[in-house]
């Protein structure tokens, strides 16, 4: 199965409405590949999701950047992914790095959060990666397989699911993964799914990229075999996120 481009924008906690509207508006008057080549998802903080969702062109589509474990009730300040498909809000990023460091987010936490986001009917954008550390000590394979196994242990199907390596010394620091390294760890995450859930889900599971993807370093990315597609931050907020779209072809 040929596996469609992918090309996400986590706008993180950024934004006012009047900002959102002309990010929006932007990415409404751009010309880009169809969505038979390429699919587009943007991802803009809790508030603004339905504000986003009713002006963002048809061919585009919404992600939450986070969802609750599991089914809502007394967790004070979360929002449920039965809140999200209320709202037919389809994406949810899970596991982001920010999120795995700054509010101690486990494999198992996440593991658990991708399994529930997938049973309600959402569409997961998975995150794993190493930190600086862990690349410069030669365990990177360990520690995405490590976090990929979280998750595998806990779902049946990958029909719904992205996988994204974002390695945690390339976000928001300019530092892009080189393509070689980028193609390298992708090649890795396709064969532990080869060997460890099945070679149809490692042949059809996108594996996308993220962490310091411009509009002048994607093209040669892009070109990288196992590289599905993209998780943009900082440039999904600006023009250059078109650039980005168009390198799906
Ligand atoms: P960046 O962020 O593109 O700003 O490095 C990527 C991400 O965190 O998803």
């Amino acid at each position: 199965m040929a596996r469609k481009f992918f090309v996400g924008g986590n706008w993180k906690c950024n934004g006012t409405s009047e900002e959102v509207k002309k990010i929006v508006s932007t990415l409404n008057e751009a010309e880009v590949p169809s969505e038979d080549v390429v699919e587009v998802v943007v991802s803009p903080p809790f508030v603004f999701l339905p504000l986003v969702k009713s002006l963002l062109r048809s061919d585009f589509h919404v992600a939450a950047q986070n969802c609750w474990v599991r089914k809502g009730g007394a967790f004070t300040g979360e929002v449920s992914a039965e809140m999200l498909v209320n709202l037919s809000i389809p994406w949810v990023i899970l596991g982001h790095s920010e999120r795995r460091a700054l509010l101690n987010e486990s494999n198992d936490f996440v593991g658990d959060k991708v399994a529930y986001a997938l049973s309600r009917g959402l569409k997961v954008i998975a995150c794993v990666g190493e930190t600086l550390e862990q690349r410069e000590s030669g365990s990177t394979v360990a520690v995405v397989a490590e976090q990929t196994k979280a998750i595998a242990e806990k779902i049946s199907n990958w029909d719904n699911v992205v996988l994204a390596y974002e390695p945690v010394w390339a976000i928001g620091t300019g530092k892009v993964a080189t393509p070689a390294q980028a193609q390298e760890v992708h090649a890795e995450l396709r064969k532990w799914l080869k060997d460890n859930v099945s070679a149809e889900v490692a042949a059809s599971t996108r594996i996308i990229y993220g962490g310091s993807v411009n509009g002048a370093n994607c093209k040669e990315l892009a070109a990288q075999p196992d590289v599905d597609g993209f998780l943009v931050g900082g440039a999904s907020l600006k023009p250059e996120f078109i650039d980005i779209i168009k390198s799906a072809t």
